[in-house]
Order: C-alpha cells, then structure tokens, then sequence
C-alpha cells in the first residue's frame, strides 16, 4: 500500500515517514522542491525506492495534488505553516492552511476514490482559547474549540493567535467538506499542543531549527537569561505524535474522530531544571529561574480517548528533553 504524506521535508513528518516505512508501507512525500526532496532522500537514505515523491510548488493553487493524489491508498496532510512571525496573515498563514487541506480533500474527491481515509495534523491550537488563560477549572478534550473569528485572524497583530486560527480554520474546513461533499472517505484530525523530541530530519543551520524545536534550544544556547513564561503549556513527543498517525490512519474506530494528543501539561521552569539535572555541563548556559518550583494553578488535559483509541502511552517530559537536547548538542556540534 502506498500512503501520501504532504509536507515530507518537516520536522513532524519525517518521524510519520518513518513510522509508516517501518510498517512496510510505500510513501510518496510532497515537497514543494528538488532540493528538499534530496533533502528527505538523506535523512531516510535507508528505505531506497519504498519513498518517493511528488513536487508540490503551491498547495494553495486549485488542482495542486491532483497528480500528487493519483494510485495511494491513503493520506497524510502535514504540510502547513508553522510560524509566528509573518507579514501577511492570509497569505503567510491562513490560505495555506485552509486551501491546503480542501485543495487534497477535492482532489481525493475527485481524482481518487479508493482512499478511504486521511489524517490531518492538526493541532491544540484549533482547541485552545486564548482569552480564557490557564483557566484552572478547566479540561481540554477533543470538545473543545478555538472560538477565535475571521476577522480577528486577518487583522491580529498577534502571530500566535494568527497561527492557532490557521489551525482551526483549516480542521473546521476538513469536517465542514466532509459534512457537504459525502466523499467516500472519512477524515482523522490529530490535535498535539508543543511537539518536542529528536530531529530526524535534514537540519543545515541550528538557526533554522522548526519552531517548536527552536522552542528549547533557545534554553540550552545561552539566548534566555531568565526562565521564560510558557505559552502553550502542555506538550508531547514528535515520536508519540508520529505513531498516533499511522494508528489513525490503520484504526477503524478512528474515521471521523478528533484525538487530543497531548501528554501533559509543563513549564520551562520543568524543562530547565530537567536539562540543568541530566546535563551539568550546560548549566551556565539554561535560566535557573526557581528550581522545583511548583505548576501554576492551569487547565488540565485529557488524552485518554487517544490512549484508548489510538493505543498511545505518552512519553513523559523528563524523556523527551533529555532525548531532544541530546540531539540538539549533536546537531550544535555537526553544524
Ligand atoms: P515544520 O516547519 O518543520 O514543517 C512544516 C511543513 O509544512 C514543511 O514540510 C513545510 O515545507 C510545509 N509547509 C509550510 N508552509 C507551507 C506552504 N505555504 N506551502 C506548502 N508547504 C508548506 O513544522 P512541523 O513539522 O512542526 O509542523 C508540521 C505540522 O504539525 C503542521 O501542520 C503544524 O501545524 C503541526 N503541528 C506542529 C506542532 C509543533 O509543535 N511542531 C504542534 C502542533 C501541530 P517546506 O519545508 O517547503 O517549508
């Protein structure tokens, strides 16, 4: 079987591709370049002519995969911007998001009914309300929706909240295409907050890293001279993620279902003081803020329909950063 999965070139999808090439399946990656193609040809060197690829200049042209779409037997749509920092809010983040998920949603639709199932790498982001804060009373579920407006995600000056809406409009736009086009498939959207863990894929400047990567390397180089706040305080292992999508994609209870992937919720203050216990030679680099200091009063959240469902036992924090910063040091010392 051979199973589409957009956007190969990302630091998410390299670890789904190499869950699924394990599980013996074939795999078209989507990039929108040669050169990022060769990219992902290095990193999963290992697996010959079981990967191959589609170029996808523009996911928000009309028709963009309707090559791509041709003879697989499944899909899984990572390829979204993550970024906080953009000059135009539709273009850099909200078309490509939304247009993004319905250009492959037409183009199964209509190119290619033998799929009966694609995966959508959502995210917490189209769950989290941000006006509400650490809201302590409450528990994120799958029932769970940002209720953030149109309006407010062009015209915010907020790059977070600009991405969460891309998020959210993209996920609403998958169920809404289901809900009016019947296609002859069903659709799984997964809902990760912060994914941390290893680097699989082709990394050229540690000042490149992807966001959420960039997210605890900034503790471990010396850049943060105090314990920042934490934003999105909840997280899970890229590995965790990766393996939640091929059961997605494998699982018959999962058609139509929203997972929350989420393991637990965190602070850097947790983070630093596990980077400063398992990697002494770092301290004078990592914030000391308040050593063990307690969580703050927040929301709590619940993964017990993806353990149940998808099968996952979540990573704790303590492993994923001491497995990310490990790979972050070899990174730092090959580049
Ligand atoms: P990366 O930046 O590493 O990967 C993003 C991928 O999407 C790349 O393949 C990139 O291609 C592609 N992409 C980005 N913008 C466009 C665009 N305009 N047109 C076509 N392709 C595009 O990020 P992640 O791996 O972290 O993100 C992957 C997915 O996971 C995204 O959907 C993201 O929203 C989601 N996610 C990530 C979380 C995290 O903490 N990392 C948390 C929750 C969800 P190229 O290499 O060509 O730029």
């Amino acid at each position: 079987k051979t199973i589409l999965i957009t956007g190969a070139s990302g630091f998410v999808a390299a670890h789904v591709l190499h869950v699924f090439l394990e599980a013996g399946y074939k795999v078209r990656g989507t990039v929108r370049s040669e050169e990022s193609a060769e990219a992902v040809k290095k990193s999963h060197s290992q697996y010959g002519e079981q990967l191959s690829f589609a170029i996808v200049p523009d996911i928000t042209a009309q028709g963009a995969f309707d090559e791509a779409v041709k003879n697989v037997d499944g899909v899984v749509h990572t390829a979204s911007p993550f970024v906080m920092e953009v000059k135009d809010n539709n273009q850099d983040l909200l078309a490509p998001a939304v247009k993004g998920t319905t250009n492959i949603l037409k183009s199964l639709h209509e190119k290619n009914t033998r799929v009966k199932r694609l995966v959508l790498t959502s995210s917490f982001a189209a769950m989290i309300d941000i006006p509400k804060g650490l809201r302590p009373d409450h528990t994120y579920t799958e029932d769970d929706w940002n209720p953030v407006e149109k309006d407010e995600a062009r015209s915010t000056e907020n790059g977070a909240v600009a991405y969460c809406a891309s998020k959210t409009f993209a996920e609403r736009a998958a169920y809404e295409f289901v809900e009016a086009a019947q296609p002859k498939l069903c659709v799984t959207t997964l809902c990760p907050p912060m994914i941390y863990g290893p680097n699989l894929h082709t990394v050229t400047d540690i000042k490149k890293l992807n966001t959420s990567s960039a997210d605890i390397y900034r503790l471990i180089n010396g850049s943060e001279k105090s314990v920042p706040d934490t934003s999105f305080p909840a997280f899970v292992d890229v590995r965790d993620v990766a393996l939640a999508h091929l059961r997605a994609y494998e699982s018959e209870v999962a058609g139509n279902q929203r997972y929350f992937l989420a393991s637990s919720t965190f602070t850097y203050q947790q983070v630093c003081d596990i980077i400063r216990e398992n990697f002494p030679e770092l301290r004078n680099r990592v914030p000391e803020g308040t050593p063990n200091a307690p969580l703050p009063d927040m929301f709590k959240v619940d993964h017990s329909k993806a353990e149940r469902d998808l099968d996952i036992h979540f990573r704790s924090l303590k492993d994923t950063i001491v497995d990310t910063v490990k790979n972050l040091l070899e990174l730092e010392k090959q580049l």
